[in-house]
């Protein structure tokens, strides 16, 4: 057993992504059955729809899951009362300051994880009393850091600047680039985009055969000036490329962007003009399978890659 393991109560360190409209409960609770740590993406939800779904989630699993708040939610105080009443475990905080919820959160004794894009952030998250931190490298779909460090180079540089455990996050996607993060220092992972190609994803059934047909090269970092995000080639991801290459403003790229984008690719479907964040890893993804699947294909894969190998922290 490692720390993460320990930390969570799990059987395996292996962690869904929280992602908004693609991460509700039948995901989240499907992967905590199968022995990993669920987590429903809050960022998407109003807060009613969040209780429903962490009610939904208790009942479907007995088995700890978290709840990810984006920290730039409108209305995170009613998200984080919610998880307070309904006494959710573990919370993973990402894409703001750490500093603003994790005393209060932890006060209730829920376990806190921060998302972080590099050393300096991740050294404020421990500062602030996170239980570990998320270590989420360039490769990554969705929001992303503004450095692009690649996964390769922030998992081992944050490993060695923290004494939390850390979580690789970015690229990861199958047992040998889970090995290759715990070689580099990281706990655990955390994956998103093969989970967005599951039956229980909430993502529109058009999105994740997208996913599935991705090829290398078809997603790329847009939006900088404005909050860099990973998305898929489409209409809309082109438009704005040449809004960058004219040298657009955050003001005018925001106009553009509009509201309501990532639901209507991920959520509705609109493969053309919506938002469709996932990570340079889709290339790989060949497949809609159960979240079960994806977790014993991981668990089974790492442990016949490790197999032989002496070293403890490599033995789960
Ligand atoms: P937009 O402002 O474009 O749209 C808001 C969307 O969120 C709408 O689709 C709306 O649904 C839904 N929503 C849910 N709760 C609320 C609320 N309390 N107030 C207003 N809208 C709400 O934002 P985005 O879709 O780009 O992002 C939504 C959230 O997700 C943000 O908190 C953002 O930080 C987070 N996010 C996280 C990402 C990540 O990678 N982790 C990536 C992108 C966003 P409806 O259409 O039904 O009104």
């Amino acid at each position: 057993m490692n720390r993460i393991q320990n930390l969570f109560g799990i059987a395996y360190p292996i962690v869904q992504a929280g992602m908004i409209w693609c991460s509700g409960w039948e995901l989240a609770s499907a992967v905590s059955n199968t022995g990993g740590l669920g987590i429903i993406g809050a960022g998407s939800m109003y807060p009613e729809v969040l209780r429903d779904q962490i009610i939904k989630c208790k009942a479907a699993t007995a088995k700890p899951f978290a709840v990810n708040v984006p920290l730039l939610y409108p209305s995170i105080e009613e998200h984080m009362a919610t998880i307070i009443e309904l006494g959710v475990p573990i919370v993973f905080t990402s894409a703001g300051n750490p500093r603003a919820w994790t005393a209060h959160l932890k006060s209730h004794g829920i376990r806190v994880v921060h998302v972080v894009s590099s050393v300096k952030f991740a050294l404020k998250a421990q500062a602030a009393g996170v239980d570990a931190v998320v270590a989420e490298g360039f490769e990554a779909g969705g929001h992303n850091g503004r450095e692009e460090t690649t996964t390769m180079c922030l998992v081992p540089a944050v490993s060695d600047a923290l004494d939390v455990p850390v979580i690789a996050a970015g690229g990861i996607g199958d047992a040998r680039s889970v090995l290759a993060a715990f070689a580099l220092g990281a706990e655990g992972v955390q994956i998103g985009s093969r989970f967005v190609a599951t039956i229980e994803s909430s993502a529109h059934q058009a999105f994740k055969e997208r996913v599935v047909a991705a090829n290398e090269g078809d997603t790329a970092l847009r939006l900088k000036p404005l909050t860099p995000v990973r998305l898929l080639d489409n209409a809309f991801a082109q438009k704005v490329a040449a809004a960058e290459a004219e040298g657009a403003d955050s003001e005018t790229l925001s106009e553009l962007l509009g509201r309501g984008r990532a639901k209507r690719g991920m959520f509705e479907g609109d493969l053309e003009e919506g938002e469709l964040e996932i990570g340079q890893v889709s290339g790989q993804i060949d497949a809609i399978q159960p979240a079960a699947r994806v977790v014993e294909e991981l668990v089974n894969g790492y442990r016949s890659l490790t197999k032989g190998m002496s070293d403890p922290k490599f033995q789960w």
